[in-house]
């Protein structure tokens, strides 16, 4: 390797000499790239494609011994440090310009013990590796609901999908990480190996350290789950929203229903006539035994008069897939996220109004249900700080071009202030775009202080910064 121009903390250059690059390679089980090698833009190229960062030096890691290597290396001349899981996150915080890029994305493993009903994953897998290895033996963990989407990024900021309300938060089944600290060392979290490191990860993101396995307890799901669609004509979609409350308000820990406004797509199970026309999806899932589950959505099954209901067993695996096509990596995205207790009638008249003028056809409104098992933990016991909303709207804006950039995020920004006085006043890191860092610590509340505390000892000086940053107390 020729010597290296990359960038440090300071936004200054420095000059990694080729003799400290190639004792670099030389030491690692994985791939030290430089821009002009391959690898390099496969490692930079992530699900956003608003994000177009040139890092200084790539390091694709095999191991946890790697990441050791490539954290030593940002440590010694002060390198503006990224780390890349699964690539998802939508503020693109996995890429730095410039600086030094750790990239996990190799470390895919997933090694399953039924017995134990136990999973150690790796930083790099999917959504999608960890339901197929936890499916061959009949067991899931739960996470989010795009498959493609990193357990790593997910999981630190506390992740949430379609068994959430059954088994809780992803962070809420984690037993054990194993994180490279910003000294280089590689410590054990969990209940009783450094506790305070264990509290801080199931919520409070990267900030803390790198984490290169994760242990997971897993749970009997499927492998069919009763699940699918039921879509309305957006006309009817204030009503169908006001009757879904108490339903949900009263539903079981085992369903889950998610609604979902856009445009149609053009699926195939969607009649044509609705095709590009402004529908209300509801998302629904139940995640115990199918002959209960039959009965316990028939009230929501039987709301409105809906253009397709494509509710029946499905296998799990699919299911977690399901909205895959709509999200796949390549669009330009921004996201705007509050949490709710409840769906207040002025506000769904806001929501109704921002719909009526979506800027595109991709951009959609997502309110994840959540509660049930999730809610039940006190919000100190993990840096996730507020359990008790019920919904989180997710303003999801997704465009192809450029010259579309201020009027799709604009109209995510207007919705957003227009819902601000009926939302909880919290919301989810792993939802907030770039712009937020004035949110931080009211969305960390009681925790935030803490929090602070544990960065200062773990990462004083702010190494792991390229995230939704809590700074040392
Ligand atoms: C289409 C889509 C759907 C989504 N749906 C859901 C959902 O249903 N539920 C849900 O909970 N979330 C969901 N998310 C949000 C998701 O949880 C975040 O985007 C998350 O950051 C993705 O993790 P990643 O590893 O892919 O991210 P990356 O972009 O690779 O990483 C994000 C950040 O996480 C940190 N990080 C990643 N890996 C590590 C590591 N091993 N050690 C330390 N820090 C690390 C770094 O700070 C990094 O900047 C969705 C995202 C997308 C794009």
């Amino acid at each position: 390797m020729t010597e290296l121009s990359i960038q440090t903390i300071g936004a200054t250059k420095v000059v990694v000499p080729p003799d400290e690059l190639n004792a670099l390679k030389a030491s690692l089980r994985g791939a030290a790239c430089s821009p002009a090698d391959s690898g390099y833009d496969e490692a930079r190229t992530i699900w956003n494609a608003m994000i177009d960062r040139r890092p200084g030096l790539v390091v694709r890691c095999q191991g946890a011994a790697d990441v050791m290597q490539a954290v030593a290396l940002a440590r010694k001349h002060g390198l503006a440090l990224s780390v890349r899981g699964g690539g998802h996150n939508i503020a693109g915080s996995a890429v730095c310009e410039g600086g030094l890029l750790i990239d996990l994305s190799p470390m895919r493993w997933v090694t399953v013990d039924p017995s134990a009903r136990r999973a150690n994953v790796g930083p790099g897998a999917t959504l999608a590796d960890v339901d197929r290895e936890t499916q061959a033996f009949g067991l899931a963990l739960p996470t989010g609901i795009n498959s493609t989407t990193g357990i790593a990024g997910l999981t630190l900021g506390g992740g949430f999908g379609w068994l959430t309300r059954k088994f809780g938060m992803t962070i809420d089944n984690l037993i054990s990480a194993d994180v490279v600290t910003a000294k280089g060392e590689l410590l054990r979290a969990s209940e009783k190996d450094n506790p305070d490191l264990f509290w801080a990860i199931r919520g409070g993101g990267g900030n803390f350290g790198i984490v290169t396995n994760f242990e997971f307890k897993l749970h009997p799901v499927g492998p069919q789950v009763l699940s699918g669609l039921v879509i309305h004509p957006f006309a009817d979609a204030k009503n169908i929203l006001t009757k879904y409350q108490p339903i949900l308000a009263n539903a079981p820990d085992e369903l889950t229903c998610w609604a979902v406004m856009r445009k149609a797509p053009p699926l195939p199970f969607i009649p044509a006539a609705w095709h590009g026309k402004e529908v209300l999806i509801l998302a629904m899932i139940w995640s115990g035994d199918m002959a209960d589950g039959e009965k316990a959505m028939a009230e929501l099954r039987g709301l409105g008069k809906p253009i397709v209901d494509v509710v029946s067993p499905h296998p799990f695996v699919g299911w977690q897939a399901a909205f895959d096509p709509l999200l796949t990596p390549g669009a330009r995205n921004y996201w705007k996220s509050h949490d709710f207790e409840r769906l207040d009638g002025a506000f769904l008249d806001k929501l109704i109004d921002a719909v009526k003028t979506l800027p595109g056809p991709e951009c959609e409104i997502f309110i994840a249900h959540i509660g049930g098992a999730m809610s039940r933990v006190p919000a100190g016991d993990t840096a996730y700080p507020y359990r008790k909303a019920h919904f989180i709207m997710n303003v999801h804006t997704r465009w192809r071009e450029a010259s579309e950039d201020r009027g799709c995020i604009g109209w995510a920004r207007e919705l957003f202030q227009a819902a601000a006085p009926y939302a909880l006043g919290s919301a989810y890191v792993n939802f907030m775009p770039d712009d937020e860092s004035d949110r931080i610590e009211m969305v960390y509340g009681s925790n935030f202080k803490r929090l602070g505390e544990i960065k200062r000892k773990y990462d004083p000086d702010n190494l792991f910064r390229s995230n939704q940053n809590i700074k040392p107390a």
